[in-house]
């Protein structure tokens, strides 16, 4: 089944924790195990909180976030309307930051390939940045919840 939802949102920090359970409560119909929904939540932080502080700096402006479920298959979108970046490349290697005095460690789109099967950025200074996160779902290994055992919290 396809089914997708898409919201946006001003980007403010406060928003982050919004942004995140509400790609988790829509991905629950995919019935997913803790540890996808832990993962999902955490690489569309990242990539929220990218959009927030480094796309809009300290201006305002809006991040549109949506999710589209394809069968088994999340596809994630995070844009934002902001400054854009110069080497999309370099800005993805691992420890690459340009705001260290913020105590940014770079890791944040390391995170996002770490947690995720497939990422995809596209970006263009002065008009924005679109990253694409793609997961599949309910795989069923460990962690899933079944109302007994030992579920990893
Ligand atoms: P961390 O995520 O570990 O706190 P970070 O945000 O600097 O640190 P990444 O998330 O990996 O690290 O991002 C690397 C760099 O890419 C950022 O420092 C910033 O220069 C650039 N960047 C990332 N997302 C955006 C965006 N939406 N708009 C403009 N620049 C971005
Ligand atoms: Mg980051």
């Amino acid at each position: 089944m396809k089914n997708e939802m898409w919201v946006e949102f001003d980007a403010k920090s406060v928003n982050e924790g919004f942004a995140r359970v509400t790609v988790a409560a829509f991905l629950t119909q995919l019935d997913p195990t803790l540890d996808e929904i832990s993962d999902v939540k955490t690489a569309v932080s990242e990539a929220v909180t990218n959009a927030i502080i480094h796309g809009y700096e300290k201006e305002e402006g809006k991040v549109r976030l949506s999710c589209a479920l394809d069968g088994d298959t999340a596809v994630i979108t995070v844009e934002d309307q902001g400054t854009g970046m110069e080497d999309v490349r370099k800005a993805m290697e691992p420890f690459y930051t340009t705001k260290p005095e913020l105590e940014r460690s770079g890791m944040g789109f390391s995170f996002m390939e770490a947690f995720m099967d497939e990422i995809q950025v596209e970006s263009e200074i002065g008009i924005g940045t679109r990253v694409t996160l793609k997961k599949k779902i309910g795989a069923k290994e460990d962690g899933n919840w079944d109302g007994c055992g030992d579920s990893s919290y």
